[in-house]
């Protein structure tokens, strides 16, 4: 099976619990989910217009609607040709669980990388059971669509971006309703763009309720 991988980069994860693992970030192109705020919307639409050479994602420098289709085995020969070193691979998106992630994340694994992968837990995750599953849960978004529960169940990690109090209630809803034992996966909070008051919020939060603060430590670097 073929993957439209509109990105591929080296770099050190930044945020939730595997903050600081050097990285290979795969991102797929196409995202029905309409988040206000996304800051990757260029990826929203897969059209055949934009599908190029992969020599073009490689080099390219600028966002852009632009992919290539990979399988499994050529995404790995594209990361040897790079030379890149990191032996962990995150697969974002856009939302890569509309697609599904078995063989691909069957291939790496059995390759000896580490796969972790990043969706918004509004598609079935379909991938290896070794894969380690970041849920960033978007409720209510433009696009119409509902946090799954089992998408909920399948995380290992909940990823929640936090302004204000109201986004960490909100979070309680959604892990009740999930069924979710807050005890059975790591809960990370990310304040929203560095702000001092979420920063505050997100940190006073963890240390009650022993859950981990993200702070997006690529963004203080200033690294992608
Ligand atoms: S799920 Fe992610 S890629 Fe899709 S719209 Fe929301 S933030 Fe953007």
């Amino acid at each position: 099976m073929k993957y439209p991988v509109n990105e591929v980069f080296q770099t050190i994860q930044g945020e939730g619990v595997h903050s600081g693992v050097p990285s290979l970030f795969v991102r797929l192109q196409g995202c029905p989910v309409g988040c206000s705020w996304c800051d990757t919307k260029h990826t929203w639409d897969v059209l055949k217009e934009d599908e190029v050479d992969t020599h073009v994602i490689i080099s390219k420098r600028l966002d852009s609607p632009q992919y290539t289709q990979l399988t499994g085995s050529e995404l790995i020969a594209l990361f040897q040709k790079q030379n890149f070193k990191a032996s962990h691979v995150v697969i974002t998106g856009g939302e890569p669980c509309m697609y599904d992630l078995s063989e691909l994340t069957d291939t790496l694994i059995e390759a000896g990388y580490s796969i972790q992968i990043e969706t918004s837990g509004t598609y079935e995750v379909l991938v290896n059971d070794r894969v380690w599953v970041t849920v960033s849960p978007k409720v209510a978004m433009k696009g119409g669509m509902e946090v799954l529960r089992a998408a909920m169940q399948r995380a290992d990690e909940i990823k929640h971006p936090v302004a204000r109090e109201s986004d960490i209630e909100n979070l309680d809803a959604l892990l009740a309703e999930s069924e979710l034992d807050a005890s059975d996966v790591f809960i990370c909070l990310q304040p929203i763009s560095q702000k001092a008051r979420a920063t505050k919020l997100c940190m006073d939060t963890c240390i009650e309720r022993n859950w981990r603060l993200s702070v997006q430590t690529h963004k203080y670097l200033g690294i992608a």
